[in-house]
């Protein structure tokens, strides 16, 4: 019998000496919107009898929590269309009250934002991150194919009526929303929000040209730097963005480079697909299936043994490229499986 607790268990620690602390959970694969650069139109999803059950996802969580795991996020597919996801959620709190769990948290579309927000805030959610690439309607449909701009900025405000933090994360894509940076910046300020931009990375085929997306953070951060103050920020969320303070707005501006930085030396995290699948490296096809032990046990300890091995071999890094002679995908799942 296994009765090992977070007091005595001896933390995740990969090969290259990092303690793994951050477990990103895919909830579901699943979207109510098929964003160009993640998904294709007609995406076949996993069929429901694969994916763990609310209890499984809370019972794996704990588990990884019970391991030393400090931050959990959920994410997708989108999280909020998973039916009674807040029932986890507010499972998930107690980790919270109990300590063992520094931060719960969510990357969400904000589609369904009006109507969770408060509920998010009552079980302890702190902070969340919005993806927006665009304030212009029209971009915002063409981009996210079925998405209204209209119900995710409501999504928004309840965020900030609900008093949770929240951080933008915009996908910045070449001849998309290039021109609306400046824009993008001064919303954040004036809503409060922190932002950050992210490269768009090659997971999936999705039947579009990602060279023709790819636009080199580099360069938005040295063009921003021409109207904008950005001083270098000491500000680290455990994620893998650099973060710039704004002067003009005092608010913050990330870039998340995963093609022009690599970002793998302070790698603290794993994920989890909604098949209970642990991927070590977001850009790496390596995984441990971790739903067989957990099935095949009522306690725990088959599961945190195959936890153990598969950190013991986390790979040191990624090794995207997007050039031309290899612009078929690096991995070929989708960022929807392990949520990003
Ligand atoms: N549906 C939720 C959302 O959109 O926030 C959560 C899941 S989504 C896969 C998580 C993040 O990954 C989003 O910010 C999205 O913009 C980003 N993303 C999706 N595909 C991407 C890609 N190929 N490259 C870079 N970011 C990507
Ligand atoms: Fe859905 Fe998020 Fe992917 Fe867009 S980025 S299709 S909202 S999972």
């Amino acid at each position: 019998m296994n009765t090992e607790t977070s007091q005595f268990a001896t933390p995740l620690i990969d090969p290259f000496e990092r303690p793994i602390n951050y477990l990103r959970v895919s909830v579901t694969d699943r979207c109510d919107l098929r964003c160009v650069y993640c998904m294709a139109e007609d995406m076949t999803f996993l069929p429901k009898a694969q994916v763990l059950s609310l209890e499984e996802l809370d019972r794996m969580c704990s588990a990884f929590v019970d391991l030393g795991v400090r931050k959990l996020r959920l994410t997708g597919g989108e999280p909020l269309v998973r039916k009674n996801i807040m029932w986890l959620i507010r499972r998930l709190g107690r980790h919270l009250d109990s300590g063992a769990l520094d931060e719960l948290t969510l990357t969400s579309n904000g589609t369904q934002l009006a109507r969770y927000a408060q509920e998010l805030a009552d079980a302890g959610v702190k902070r969340i991150n919005i993806s927006l690439d665009t304030l212009d309607p029209d971009k915002f449909k063409a981009i996210t194919r079925w998405g209204d701009l209209e119900r995710v900025l409501e999504g928004v405000e309840a965020a900030r009526a609900a008093g949770l933090a929240i951080k933008i994360n915009a996908v910045a894509l070449r001849g998309v929303n290039d021109d609306e940076f400046d824009r993008l910046l001064n919303w954040c300020g004036e809503g409060g929000f922190d932002l950050t931009f992210i490269e768009v990375m090659p997971l999936g085929e999705i039947g579009e040209q990602r060279l023709d997306q790819y636009l080199p953070l580099s360069m938005v951060r040295g063009d921003l730097s021409k109207r904008w103050t950005l001083t270098e920020s000491e500000h680290a969320t455990g994620g893998p963005a650099r973060y710039f303070d704004i002067a003009e707005t005092g608010q913050r501006l990330g870039f998340i480079t995963p093609l022009t930085h690599n970002f793998c030396e302070a790698c603290n995290r794993v994920r989890l697909t909604c098949t209970g699948t642990l991927y070590m490296c977001l850009g790496q096809e390596d995984a441990a299936d971790l739903r067989a032990p957990l099935r095949a046990s009522e306690n725990d300890g088959l599961l945190k043994d195959a936890i153990r091995e598969a950190i013991g071999r986390k790979p040191k890094g990624h090794d995207f490229i997007i050039d031309r002679r290899q612009n078929a995908p690096a991995v070929g799942r989708h960022m929807s499986v392990t949520g990003g």
